[in-house]
């Protein structure tokens, strides 16, 4: 497989995954943007064909420090889609950061490339051209999201029954209750608590806006084929049932279990087996109580915006993710409040230019374009 994005939270668990399968999987690509020692440290160990450091400062230490093995070693964006391609490869995991994602993904795509999905900003930017690619060249898309994969488990068995409705739980994040006056002052330490999950930053602030349930609708609108509308988002603090599916006889299917993404990782790569894992096991006597609730949308107004920038298609999700990834490097820098996060998505989206049927040249201009008002917006309501 390549592991595109190996330092980051995601692919450092599923490289936890190979260490627990080493006859199973074996890792041909490794791809990290910046982690430059800890790339060396994996190569070292797993031995990889490439080796590719996103930003291009980090090349000469990467190479120098692998020049005694068999590993290749290259530097640039283009190199991680390039690698994406490799011939020895059946599977990529794509587990970069935001929109980053979405032209490696292509590539792999076009190249035949099995999809192991973690980056879920590749299907809100893109998820019409990602999709049909993926339908032309008979690739899967397999999910790594934890709600997409309980979602996806739950399908398997369905064949064509038709899916009436989808809940995609989340835990509500770290601010689960509270209203916008209680918002107002908030830093990036407190937003980065999650109550359940241990995740990377920018999901880490996604998750307290819900803005992370926004993308993940969308995300789910694209894997499954289902109808905005159909996909109901609902808070279960204890993030213990994954997602739900119902289907036309009222049946509900649900996948428990505790949270760990090691387990949305594996199945994404063993499917349809299923592999043993090393984790701790759920048992409900201990957990207890299981609760249910819906999202405050007037408080957390990430929500609705994904909704609307679903329903009016095009370009507007790409914008949307553009704003959003823009807003939450600002709140994270502390150049403006969390409430503003929303604010600001809003804004872009009123002002950016709107495409029906985008190609994947005009996403990447309209995701520049849209970091670029973004950052306006930006300097002129919060100047430092
Ligand atoms: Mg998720």
């Amino acid at each position: 497989m390549a592991l595109l994005g190996s330092t980051g939270s995601i692919g450092t668990q599923a490289l936890d995954v190979v260490r627990q399968h080493p006859d199973a999987f074996c890792i041909e690509v490794l791809t990290a943007q910046n982690q430059a020692d800890l790339l060396i440290r994996q190569a070292l160990e797993f031995k990889p064909n490439i080796v590719v450091i996103g930003n291009e400062t980090h090349y000469e230490k990467v190479r120098d420090a692998l020049a005694h093995t068999d590993t290749k070693v290259f530097a640039g964006a283009g190199s991680i889609a390039d690698a994406a391609t490799c011939e020895s490869v059946d599977t990529v995991v794509t587990a970069l950061l935001g929109y980053a994602g979405l032209n490696p993904t292509m590539k792999a795509i076009q190249a035949g490339k099995h999809i192991a999905l973690a980056n879920k900003e590749t299907l809100v930017a893109g998820g019409a051209i990602v999709c049909r690619a993926a339908r032309e060249q008979q690739v899967a898309i397999t999910p790594i999201d934890s709600e997409h994969s309980a979602i996806f488990q739950c399908l398997a068995g369905e064949y064509m029954n038709p899916v009436e409705r989808i809940f995609l739980t989340g835990s509500g994040g770290p601010f689960r209750g509270k209203k916008r006056e209680q918002l107002q002052d908030i830093k990036p330490e407190q937003a980065l608590k999650h109550p359940t999950w241990h995740m990377g930053r920018k999901i880490s602030i996604d998750s307290a806006t819900l803005m992370n349930k926004g993308l993940e609708m969308i995300e789910a609108r694209w894997l499954f084929g289902v109808k905005p509308q159909d996909i109901e988002v609902v808070i279960h603090p204890e993030s213990i049932v994954h997602s739900m599916v119902s289907f036309q006889d009222g049946s509900v299917k649900a996948q428990l279990g505790l949270p760990d993404m090691k387990l949305p990782i594996q199945y994404a790569l063993s499917f349809p087996q299923r592999l043993s894992l090393d984790v701790p096991r759920l048992d409900l006597t201990q957990t207890g109580n299981l609760h249910f609730e819906k999202p405050d949308t007037e408080t957390f107004r990430c929500l609705p915006l994904a909704y609307q920038a679903i329903d009016k298609g095009g370009n507007m999700p790409c914008i949307m993710n553009a704003a959003n990834e823009i807003a939450v490097q600002a709140f994270l820098e502390e150049r403006i409040p969390f409430l503003a996060i929303a604010d600001l998505i809003s804004r872009t989206m009123e002002r950016a230019s709107f495409l029906p049927a985008p190609n994947i040249e005009e996403l990447n201009e309209s995701d520049a374009e849209s970091r670029r008002l973004c950052q306006e917006l930006i300097g002129t309501a919060f100047p430092s």
